[in-house]
């Protein structure tokens, strides 16, 4: 770092339309104030003479329409300022968007529904950020669809959820989670069972559509739907999918020509498929930097995050009390299939789980499902559908006594009693 100012830091000033990007290096904190002028992060407001605290590992862009000057203090890897940014690009797809809103509020009809793609590491889920931002600062109430089932921004791993936003994201903590609807997908890849992903989707999106239908500002406040990088084959497919189930309005493609170009041939006409560059200050994320933003979520989740700690209960739970599901059986060969049983059923199928050993660290959904709901041909489809309302690790399993210790939001008793479990596992190292 280079010479102190403004309270110990290093002074930068930018002009209007650059932006600062720097990088918290591991182990360390960084803090950001703004002296003068006007700037933002992801979309959300810099408040004068605040610090602002970032975690080690923290990729940030404060960005200035106006021009501005900011300090840093604390040890970071990067800082640099940009010229070259994509903001104005971004301002104009988020001016078009308002205008399809403000029309739609003219003629009684519903706000845009946006999906956003590209390969991983484009800044997808920096871009939703920055739409959902400027249409809440603009008295919008968007809703903000996660299918993200690697890195969420609302939830933990393995989940897809929506969330309606009603402010712009806090600058060090991001969405104010209040209420998200949250589905129990159980992996970090759509790979996984993409059977499922699809049918998750499509229940987000009727969940959606169907708020839409009583609650008018969030028809016209629209979506904005957040997707994975995974961009070829089923992956490929879960897109169109997507774009289906939700009647996408309009698709941004970040940084991929062969990626927007598919989608051209292969959506219908009326949906406006456009093309962004991504941000030259999106950084490249290692395979250990990912699984450690996942530590990090569900972490939170249990702990909460720096301002605000939770203090996670730990009790028993005796195997009688509880059912335990795995969605999916192992595939198998459509010829060994049980006649009249499609393979679709198998990525479907409830599989009821013995625990073991195995199950320690693994992370639990606990589902909102009634109780008492009957298997029917082992296709629970109920199951699957209903949301989830928390979560819980096991930590430990003693099969002699037949029970197992879990971590927990919320002290004992679990408010359900069916299980979802998933392939994440969390030790908990507190
Ligand atoms: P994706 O959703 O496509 O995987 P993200 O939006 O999560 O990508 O961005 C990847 C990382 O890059 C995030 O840590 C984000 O904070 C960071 N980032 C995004 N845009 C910028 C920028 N302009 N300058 C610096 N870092 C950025």
């Amino acid at each position: 770092a280079g010479a102190g100012a403004g309270g110990g830091g290093t002074r930068f000033d930018l002009e209007k339309e650059t932006e600062l990007r720097f990088e918290v290096e591991a182990g360390e904190k960084v803090q950001l104030e703004l002296l003068t002028g006007l700037a933002e992060v992801f979309g959300s407001e810099l408040n004068r003479n605040k610090k602002y605290t970032f975690p080690p590992g923290s990729k940030i862009a404060v960005f200035t329409w106006q021009g501005c000057s900011v300090s840093l203090s604390g040890k970071t890897e990067v800082a640099y300022v940009s010229k070259d940014t994509p903001m104005l690009l971004y301002l104009n797809t988020h001016a078009a968007l308002e205008q399809m809103r403000r029309q739609a509020e003219r003629d009684n009809e519903r706000g845009p529904r946006v999906m956003v793609v590209g390969p991983t590491d484009v800044g997808k889920s920096t871009v939703c950020r920055l739409l959902l931002s400027y249409a809440v600062r603009l008295g919008r109430r968007p809703t903000l669809v996660e299918l993200d089932v690697g890195q969420s921004g609302v939830s933990v791993p393995g989940t897809m959820s929506a969330l309606c936003i009603e402010r712009p994201a806090d600058v060090e903590e991001g969405y104010s989670v209040q209420a998200p609807l949250v589905y129990h997908f159980g992996s970090t890849t759509p790979g996984t069972n993409i059977k499922l992903y699809n049918k998750l989707t499509s229940c987000l999106a009727e969940v959606f559509s169907q708020r839409c239908e009583v609650n008018r500002k969030a028809s016209v406040g629209g979506c904005i739907i957040n997707t994975c990088g995974w961009v070829k084959g089923s992956g490929y497919q879960a897109l169109v999918h997507c774009a289906s189930a939700f009647e996408v309005d309009v698709v941004l493609v970040l940084d991929q020509e062969r990626l927007y170009n598919e989608l051209k041939r292969d959506l219908p006409h009326f949906v406006r498929v456009v093309l962004l560059p991504k941000s030259g200050g999106v950084v490249e994320r290692s395979k250990d930097c990912r699984r450690e933003a996942r530590d990090d979520k569900i972490r939170e989740y249990f702990y909460g995050f720096r301002g605000v700690s939770f203090y996670p209960h730990a009790f028993d739970v005796r195997f009688s009390d509880v059912r335990i599901y795995k969605i999916g059986a192992p595939s198998i060969p459509d010829s060994c299939l049980p006649l009249g049983m499609s393979q679709d059923d198998t990525q479907l199928k409830l599989v009821p789980v013995t625990p073991g050993r195995d199950l320690t660290h693994h992370v639990l959904s606990v589902s909102c499902a009634d109780e008492g709901e009957e298997v029917a041909g082992g296709v629970r489809r109920g199951l699957l559908e209903s949301p989830v309302c928390g979560f819980i690790v096991v930590t430990n399993v003693d099969t002699q006594g037949q029970v197992m210790t879990v971590l927990s939001p919320a002290p004992r008793p679990l408010p359900r009693h069916t299980l979802l479990i998933m392939d994440i596992r969390f030790i908990d190292l507190k």
